[in-house]
Formats: C-alpha cells, structure tokens, sequence
C-alpha cells in the first residue's frame, strides 16, 4: 500500500476492486495501473478568519481515471476528509461513471473541516482559496467538481466563479450541483434521491413486492437522505425511520416527511420533532423494514452489526458505506444489495446532464431530466442484475465488474504512453 493513500476508507476500495479483477482476470498490467490514482494533489488553505486570526486548512484533489473522458466528482466537507478517503472516493467514481455509461473518469476532492462551525464569510474565502489551490487540475474538459456531503449549490457557484475569474469569462461547464441562475439544471438537487427510488423500486419489482407493502428506513438526512425519504413517501412507501448525526426518529406507522422538512426548514433539530420515538444511528440499521438506505458516511455496516441488519433490500445510497467482511455476511442472509456505484450514480449521471446542457448552451425540461435519468440508471440495473444471474455473482461484483470492464478497454485500445 502506497503510504500516502493508506486509510481503512482506500483498503475497503481496493479490496473491492482485487474481488472483481479477480473475477474476472483482469490483466496484471491494468490491475496495477487502475489501483492507484493518476494524480493527486494535497494543498493547505491559511483562512482570514472573522476574528482576524489565521487558521490553515488542509485540502485535496484526487483524480483516479480520466481514460474515458474528464474526471468527475463531488467535493466534501467534512472533519475526517484525509487523502486515503478522497482517492477511495475517486476511484469509485471512475466504476460509477463507467457502470452508468457517462463519458466521464473519476475524481473527488475535500477539505479537512466541519463546515457549521464556519460563517457565511470564512466558508466563502475558505472554497475560493481551495479552489485557486487545485485551479490547475479543474476545467470542463479536465476535471469538473460537484457537491458531496457538507457542500451545496452555493459552494458551487463560489468554484464556478472563482474558475471563471482566472480565464476571465463565464464557465458554467467547470462545475455541476450550481445554481439554476448560473447553468444549473433542474433536478440536479434532487437526483441523487430519484435514483435511489429508481432502482430501489426496480428491486422491488423483481422481488415481487408492492410498494404499498413497502417499509424504508433511511440512515442520514442530508441531501440524499432526505430527497430519497420524499420520493420513497410521496410514491406510496412507508418511511419509518430516518436520522441525522445527532440520531433518528422511528414510527412505525410512517413519519411524516414533508412535516420534518418543514420543521427542519424552520430550524427544529429531528429530534426534537415528536413525531417518532427517539432511536441512535446504529438501531435505525437494525430495524426490521423492507429497505434498509444508508444515505451518510462510509462503513456503517461491518462484522459488527451485518448479521443484524433485518432489511431485505440494502440500497446504498452513500458511498462505500458496507465493508468487505458485511458484504459477506449480507449475502449468506440473502439480503439483496444494490451497490453504492449503482444505487447513487442519480447524482452524477444529472451532472453529466447538466455539463452538456452548459456545453450546448441549451436547458432542458424537468420531465426530460427525469426520463433521461430513469432510463440510464434503471438500464444499469437490469444490466447487473442480469450480469450477477448469469454469473452467479453478487451485484457489488457485477456492477463493479461492468465498471472496471469499460475502463480496461479504454486504457487497452488507448495504449501506455510513452
Ligand atoms: N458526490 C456525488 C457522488 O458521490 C456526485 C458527483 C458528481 O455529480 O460529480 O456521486
């Protein structure tokens, strides 16, 4: 393990990708190639702070693959951002976007910090100076950010600017997650949650279970989280759990999403909400439902609480968020998983949307977005899903199988330069 990389978050990527090379016996020369990051960059980011001291911030931009096109992923914000977990992130990227078909490689970025304690101002100098910092890798035909956890469309449009003051003109197409008034795309926000549905309810169907007989347990209730708790709601399913860092809220009757949004809109933390009982994060995963979502941080599903989990359908909605030994005890308790690279490519694949909307300069409606994405993610899933029945694999397998398969072929007829 090269030591710049070494992080629990990079191991488990890897030793993702050793379970599918091994699959399917990918050439020793690739292997090598596809296991480490192109490039990466770490850079320190001293901050005016509102006190008027100097505070330094660490930073990074990890581009794993740009074989099949420029790189791309989100940018986090989050206290335990480090470089390991940022090249984990990027070369999941590169699997996802290849799995989906979009003409993309793989990167992610972040900053080391809790982005709450930070005001408007010091989160505005602290994106523009990150974004100066790794100018140089980003560019609409290079490597293009997006938002990820702790980032919003805001963050975006401070890069989105910041990029376009160094060229000297207006660059909508060097970020995705923006602003509608500066290129964004509709249903971008939302994306990441309709996929989720999207495939979610494909499982559903070749599992034979009416969505009205359908129970969701949803752990995180930030972009995602919350998106998905909606569309899982508003389409008939019974959402009885959901949480955010401070712990969750269970009925089993079903919560009431659209009265939590507005609560929260109105500042009321969830669980101070009295529309459920009071539960941690680690009991919403063991709950009995249908769907089990994790929609927050990696690694929440490991030896210790896999052979708990009661869910028929894992639908991972964060990145990485099962280890390699759970995966194991998941799939001797038949529980059907619908793998991050899958399950979350909603995100990125309205990303790749927008890009080509601010490329043609020509916006699309909301219904076409929403088709357009349906078809690809749900394309994606009948390709594994056939792919894993075939070969007797695991859907992780057979997603990341697909994934790694277009990228080898890039680099094969691409060739090794020099
Ligand atoms: N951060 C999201 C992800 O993990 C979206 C990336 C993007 O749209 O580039 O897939």
């Amino acid at each position: 393990m090269i030591p710049e990389f070494d992080h629990p978050t990079f191991h488990l990527a890897v030793a993702q990708f050793d379970q599918a090379a091994d699959a399917m016996n990918l050439h020793h020369d690739l292997r090598e190639r596809l296991k480490i990051p192109q490039r990466a960059l770490t850079v320190s980011l001293p901050i005016r702070m509102d006190d008027d001291t100097v505070k330094v911030f660490m930073g990074y931009r990890v581009q794993h693959d740009s074989a099949r096109g420029p790189s791309k992923g989100g940018i986090r914000y989050h206290p335990n951002v480090n470089l390991g977990e940022v090249a984990a992130l990027a070369m999941w990227m590169t699997w996802k976007t290849a799995l989906a078909g979009v003409p993309f490689g793989g990167a992610k970025g972040g900053v080391t910090v809790a982005p709450n304690t930070l005001s408007h101002k010091e989160l505005e100098r602290l994106t523009r100076r990150y974004a100066a910092e790794i100018f140089p890798l980003l560019g609409p035909d290079k490597d293009i950010p997006a938002t990820d956890i702790g980032t919003n469309q805001q963050v975006m449009a401070w890069i989105m600017d910041t990029y376009s003051q160094q060229v000297g003109y207006a660059v909508p197409g060097a970020v995705t997650g923006k602003p509608l008034s500066i290129g964004g795309s509709l249903g971008r926000e939302e994306a990441t949650g309709r996929g989720v549905f999207d495939v979610t309810l494909e499982a559903l169907r070749h599992l034979g279970i009416p969505l009205e007989k359908t129970t969701v347990a949803v752990q995180g209730f930030g972009n995602v989280g919350s998106h998905t708790a909606r569309i899982m709601g508003e389409a008939g399913a019974r959402v009885i759990a959901v949480s955010d860092l401070s712990g969750g809220l269970h009925n089993p009757q079903g919560l009431n999403i659209q009265e939590i949004l507005r609560l929260r809109q109105s500042g009321e933390p969830l669980l101070d909400m009295k529309l459920g009982d009071q539960i941690t994060n680690e009991e919403l995963l063991t709950l009995e439902c249908t769907v089990l979502i994790p929609a927050a941080v990696s690694e929440q599903i490991t030896i210790k609480n896999a052979a708990d989990l009661r869910c028929r359908i894992l639908t991972e909605a964060a990145n990485g968020p099962t280890t390699l030994e759970a995966d194991a005890i998941l799939a001797d308790h038949g529980i059907f998983t619908i793998p991050d690279i899958l399950a979350n490519s909603g995100g990125v694949i309205v990303s790749y949307f927008e890009w080509v909307q601010d490329i043609q300069r020509f916006f699309w409606k909301e219904s076409d977005i929403q088709q357009r994405l349906h078809k690809i993610i749900c394309s994606a899933f009948h390709r594994t899903l056939a792919f894993a029945t075939e070969k007797k694999i695991p859907m992780r397998t057979a997603a990341l199988m697909s994934g790694i398969d277009q990228v080898a072929q890039a680099h094969t007829v691409r060739g090794l330069y020099p």
